[in-house]
């Protein structure tokens, strides 16, 4: 496939490769969509086995961007860069400069944050080159650590699943089962603990376990048994392909909704999940607080405004519900068709010719 076919599967409209001989760096910048704003993602640095990976990944993530701002009612756009190496061995601070200065050249169509692979280190020195950088550390004027707005956020997605399966938002009473107690999983255990839920947990980290049955009074089980675990909402914060062929017929739960990024190992088991009366709440309309949150940064942090921004997942989540409900989709399409409403309404009609 040549590149422009490629760029057209994915809907992108730009890629950059980025090049500097000195520092040996190879980057990729996809600024997939700016139709709502800016085109703003992070910057993974992986080492890829070929290139034709590198710009397949990019692709991919910058299109979740874009889907994920639109349904997050956020006036940004979607964009990923990826540096084609291995982040234990090839980092120098001239390497994050020399990617800086390739961001500065876009003039602020892309935005920059930290993903996988790379840190709020190597976004400072990126910062060096370029105003075009967000997610920095609160001590400098930024956002912060995201996860805690990851975590409220799925808490908000969580309330409008439980609401639509048991007619009340709350959450007292409600058997919860955690998977995956890291940066998201423990927070989100603690407010659901505040709200009276109870809690099934397992991480393959016995410490991460043990702290959260001190805490919270979780009930831990295996990582291998947290899947078929007896409970109102399945909430995983590990690892994506969670819900798969191998995986749905032990679900016991009636919702799903997690941080996890990929839930569904394909499409279609949105569709499988449906069937089988269990309501999910996709990932990237779930999991979009760490993003509103850092949009903030755009406008000049504000918490109390990102808190507020980031409590509207709830009604994402319900405006998606609805959607599946009214086009007769599995909520994943619903997700879809929500962000592509979004983007075709922000689409200015071209002007008469003549
Ligand atoms: P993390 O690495 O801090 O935590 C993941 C935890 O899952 C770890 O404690 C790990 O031991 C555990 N784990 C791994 N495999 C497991 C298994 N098979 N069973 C049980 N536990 C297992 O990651 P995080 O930042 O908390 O993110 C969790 C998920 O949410 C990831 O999929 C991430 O992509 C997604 N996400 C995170 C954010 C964020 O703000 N951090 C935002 C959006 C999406």
């Amino acid at each position: 496939m040549s590149i422009f076919e490629e760029l057209a599967e994915f809907g992108c409209e730009q890629i950059l490769f980025c090049r500097d001989e000195a520092t040996g760096l190879r980057a990729i910048v996809a600024i997939h969509d700016t139709t709502l704003g800016p085109a703003l993602g992070g910057c993974r640095m992986w080492p890829y086995g070929t290139e034709e990976e590198a710009v397949t990944d990019v692709l991919r993530l910058s299109r979740g961007m874009t889907y994920k701002a639109a349904v997050s009612g956020l006036a940004l756009g979607g964009g990923k860069s990826v540096i084609i190496g291995d982040p234990d061995r090839d980092k120098s601070p001239e390497l994050f400069r020399a990617f800086g200065r390739f961001v500065d050249s876009l003039g602020g169509r892309y935005i920059v944050a930290e993903d996988v692979g790379t840190t709020p280190e190597d976004m400072e020195r990126v910062r060096s080159e370029t105003p075009h950088v967000a997610g920095l550390d609160a001590a400098r004027g930024g956002s912060g650590d995201p996860s805690v707005f990851t975590a409220l956020g799925v808490l908000a997605g969580m309330r409008a699943c439980v609401e639509e399966v048991y007619g009340s938002p709350s959450l007292e009473g409600r058997t919860v089962a955690v998977q995956g107690l890291g940066h998201v999983g423990y927070r989100l255990c603690r407010l659901l603990h505040e709200e009276g839920a109870r809690l099934v947990v397992a991480d393959l980290r016995p410490d991460a376990v043990a702290r959260a049955v001190g805490e919270f009074g979780a009930e831990a089980v295996e990582p291998a048994g947290i899947l078929s675990v007896p409970c109102d909402v399945l909430a995983p914060c590990a690892l994506g392909a969670v819900v798969s062929d191998a995986t749905l017929p032990h679900l016991r739960c009636s919702v799903v909704a997690g941080s996890a990024n990929n839930v569904l190992a394909e499409g279609r088991h949105g569709e499988a999940l449906r069937d089988r009366g269990i309501l999910y709440a996709p990932d990237y309309v779930i999991n979009a607080g760490g993003l509103i949150n850092v949009s903030g940064e755009l406008e000049g942090y504000d918490e109390g405004r990102a808190r507020g921004r980031v409590a509207r997942i709830y009604d994402s989540v319900k405006n998606v519900v609805e959607i599946s409900k009214r086009d007769g989709v599995p909520t994943n399409a619903a997700a879809d068709r929500l962000a592509l409403e979004r983007l075709g309404a922000g689409r200015r009609p071209l002007a008469a010719a003549g």
